[in-house]
């Protein structure tokens, strides 16, 4: 077993009679077949080979087999998307009539997809509180199926326990699902713990450079068969441009993850001393309430922090207009530093009590801190603090 950096560099389409260095792009819908025999055993699967690129293209599938070597997992297939990497996750496997446990602080979109097109086709879901094991158990009826979290939660970061899922879903016979975007498979592999389905948005800190949408559901052979046979005939597939890029991108995952962690853990650490700011919340700083759980399951803190203005609403729409080189978009996962103001833009729809319900306050900002120099993000958000007080 080679290690993580090696996987994510030396795991390579084979060469072609050109013998190129790095993948090129095969922009090809269809593959040829060499006769009437090797079409006939491709299309019963009796031998391995690309068909249509639908469902196998070798850009795709370097990509997947890269982050299945990262993940621990042993098969996987790209999605067009996150999103559809998480609807093909849950459609694969649930009939109506089934039921989903669910972590409240999911991504906006899964909750549409749990709350308003799930429903639908009869599959319905209850909500848990991520931190709080106990409504997890609590949550579970007769009919689940499958439990799905988002760890850290998005903005609360808040922790899901891996171990605990990975067991409680073990001793109900459920599906364990973990959308796994905000770790990367450089921090947390939530198969070691017993997920079945990993899932990914591969636009953020997998493409890391705010470039291409993309996803991923990684799992065992058997689970993999399940989600195969759902995408090829329903079309959620990759464009295998996309998937050479994603591949290029996963060559540099580690040194950019070192780099985004370190550089959260010294930007959280310094703002926690700032007299405008009430609190500042990151896994790996002692003060995080979950700060043992994130050191046992996760390798390093992770790219995202969020803190509390003092001032509530109107101080935090004056920080991020005052912003000068920082992007206010709601993004994450860039090379550049982005910041967020949930409670007007990615969560406005929830109500008071809801917002609440997943730490979210009209005065929390959320960084995603990407690559440049840690003196000039800092002395950007020193400046907006400043400006937005007065
Ligand atoms: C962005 C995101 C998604 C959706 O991914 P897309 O690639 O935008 O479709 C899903 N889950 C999480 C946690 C995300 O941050």
């Amino acid at each position: 077993m080679k290690h993580f950096e090696t996987n994510a560099i030396r795991t390579q389409t084979e060469r072609s009679s050109q013998r190129e260095h790095s993948t090129p792009i095969f922009a090809t819908s269809s593959f040829v077949f060499a006769d009437a025999e090797q079409a006939r055993a491709l299309f019963a699967n009796e031998i391995e080979g690309n068909i249509y690129s639908r469902f196998s293209n070798p850009n795709n599938d370097e990509f997947v087999q890269k982050l299945c070597l990262l993940e621990g997992t042993a098969d996987g297939m790209a999605m067009a998307t996150g999103m559809a990497a998480m609807f093909v996750s849950m459609a694969a496997f649930l009939n109506a009539g089934d039921h989903i446990v669910a972590s409240r602080s999911v991504f906006g979109s899964t909750h549409q997809i749990l709350t308003q097109i799930l429903p639908r086709w009869g599959i319905e879901s209850t909500y848990a509180d991520i931190e709080k094991p106990e409504t997890w158990e609590k949550a579970i009826k007769p009919n689940t199926k499958m439990l799905f979290a988002e760890t850290p939660s998005n903005p609360g970061l808040d922790l899901a326990d891996l171990e605990f899922l990975g067991n409680l879903a073990r001793n109900k016979g459920l599906l364990l699902n973990i959308d796994n975007c905000f770790a990367t498979p450089y921090i947390q592999n939530p198969a070691r713990f017993g997920a079945h389905l990993v899932t990914h948005s591969a636009t953020k800190f997998i493409d890391g450079q705010g470039r291409v949408l993309g996803g991923a559901v990684l799992g065992s052979k058997e689970i993999i068969e399940k989600v195969r046979f759902f995408a090829r005939h329903t079309g959620p597939a990759m464009s295998p441009f996309n998937g050479w890029l994603l591949s290029k991108s996963l060559e540099t995952l580690a040194v950019r993850m070192e780099k985004h962690c370190q550089n959260a853990l010294m930007l959280a650490q310094t703002l926690e001393k700032h007299d405008s700011i009430n609190w500042v919340k990151y896994p790996f700083l002692a003060s995080h309430p979950q700060a043992d759980l994130a050191k046992k399951q996760m390798r390093l803190g992770g790219g995202l922090f969020t803190f509390e203005l003092k001032g509530g609403l109107e101080t935090a729409r004056k920080f991020v207009d005052s912003v000068e080189m920082l992007s206010f978009s709601a993004n994450l996962g860039d090379t550049r530093t982005i910041v967020t103001h949930p409670a007007s833009t990615t969560h406005s729809k929830l109500n008071d009590q809801e917002k609440a319900a997943v730490g979210i306050s009209a005065g929390l900002i959320r960084v995603s801190v990407g690559l440049e120099h840690t003196d000039d993000i800092l002395a950007d958000i020193l400046q907006a603090i400043e400006k937005a007080q007065k």
